[in-house]
């Protein structure tokens, strides 16, 4: 549940009252994507700020995971993590495509790094990055229907293909699918207390 930073606009206040009406109705496993996004537009700015700030407030008052979606953005959205900060608050910057000083401050601040299909691109720096990073802080992801790993870049993006993501983790760590399977699945069930 939650409002994603793109859907930020002159409404978003009634939209996030409808996020807290959902929260206190149904169970939720996470609130997200949240976060800041200022590659497409920076006209929200102030306001998507708002949005992410009151979504945290939330997280923190169900106890839920946030899922952070950042483009553009990395020093706005580490800025009011940090000031967050705390030990109940945690969650996964999804689609992470930063460099190795952005993975640590995400990792000092108890959150995980959520890794798609870029990690496959040739172009793409990442795999050094994910070298570096201990598996325990690393979620698989896709991000379908986007960012489709190879060899299938460029088509529609589909979940199963999370196992191209496993592989070339696999690779560039040089441990088994299997394992990479067994301590990302352990991951995504410890941050989304799924039993
Ligand atoms: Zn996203």
């Amino acid at each position: 549940m939650g409002l994603h930073p793109t859907s930020v606009n002159e409404n978003y206040l009634e939209e996030l009252d409808q996020v807290e009406f959902w929260l206190a109705k149904e169970k939720f496993y996470a609130i997200g994507e949240i976060g800041i996004d200022l590659y497409w537009d920076k006209t929200f700015q102030k306001d998507q700020e708002i949005a992410f700030t009151k979504q945290i407030e939330l997280a923190k008052k169900y106890q839920l995971p946030i899922v952070i979606h950042m483009r553009d953005s990395f020093d706005e959205v580490y800025e009011i993590v940090k000031k967050y900060t705390s030990p109940e608050l945690t969650g996964v910057f999804h689609c992470f495509t930063g460099t190795i000083e952005q993975a640590k401050k995400i990792i000092e601040l108890n959150f995980l790094l959520g890794i798609g299909g870029v990690v496959t691109f040739k172009n793409s720096s990442l795999d050094k990055v994910v070298e570096k990073v201990d598996i325990k802080y690393l979620l698989l992801e896709t991000d379908a229907p986007f960012l489709t790993p190879m060899p299938f870049r460029g088509k529609r993006n589909e979940s199963a293909y999370t196992r191209l993501v496993a592989r070339k983790i696999a690779e560039i760590k040089n441990i088994s699918l299997e394992e990479i399977a067994e301590i990302t699945t352990s991951n995504a069930k410890q941050l989304f207390k799924f039993i």
